[in-house]
C-alpha cells in the first residue's frame, strides 16, 4: 500500500478536520409526527392533525434499542451534539473510503447493494 501524494494531502485534510471535534453523542436524533392509536382523535381526521413534532433520542445500551423523548430545551441543547457525532461519522467514512481505494477493494459505495434492506442494515451497522 503506497499513498499517492493527492492521497497523503487528503489523509493530512480529513486529520486536520477530525482534530477540530467537538462533544459527540451515540445513536440517532428523529424528529416526527405521528398518529396514535385513538380512534376518533384529530390525528386521524381528514385533514389529519399529527401528534408533535416530537424529538427521539435512538441508542444502545447493553445491546438494547432505547428511544427517549426530548424535551424542547434538551433538543436545543443537545443538537449541536448529534451534529457534531453525524460529521465524525462522515469523516470517518471519507477516511476508509481513501483506505480502501488504496488496497484496491471495491468502495462500499461502488458497490451496489442487492435490495433496500441490505442498505438499511449496512446503515444501523455504521458506528453509533
Ligand atoms: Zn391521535
Amino acid at each position: 500500500m503506497e499513498p499517492s501524494p493527492d492521497q497523503h494531502a487528503a489523509r493530512d485534510r480529513i486529520a486536520a478536520e477530525l482534530a477540530q471535534a467537538g462533544f459527540a453523542l451515540p445513536g440517532t436524533l428523529i424528529v416526527r409526527s405521528y398518529p396514535c392509536g385513538k380512534p376518533g382523535c384529530r390525528c386521524h381526521a381528514d385533514p389529519s392533525r399529527l401528534h408533535g413534532p416530537y424529538a427521539e433520542w435512538t441508542r444502545k445500551i447493553a445491546g438494547k434499542t432505547v428511544t427517549r423523548r426530548l424535551t424542547p430545551a434538551e433538543l436545543t441543547e443537545y443538537q449541536p451534539l448529534f451534529d457534531n457525532a453525524k460529521k465524525l461519522r462522515a469523516l470517518l467514512a471519507e477516511l476508509q473510503d481513501l483506505t480502501m481505494a488504496m488496497i484496491s477493494e471495491p468502495s462500499s459505495h461502488q458497490r451496489k447493494p442487492p435490495n433496500r434492506k441490505a442498505a438499511l442494515r449496512k446503515v444501523r451497522a455504521a458506528p453509533a
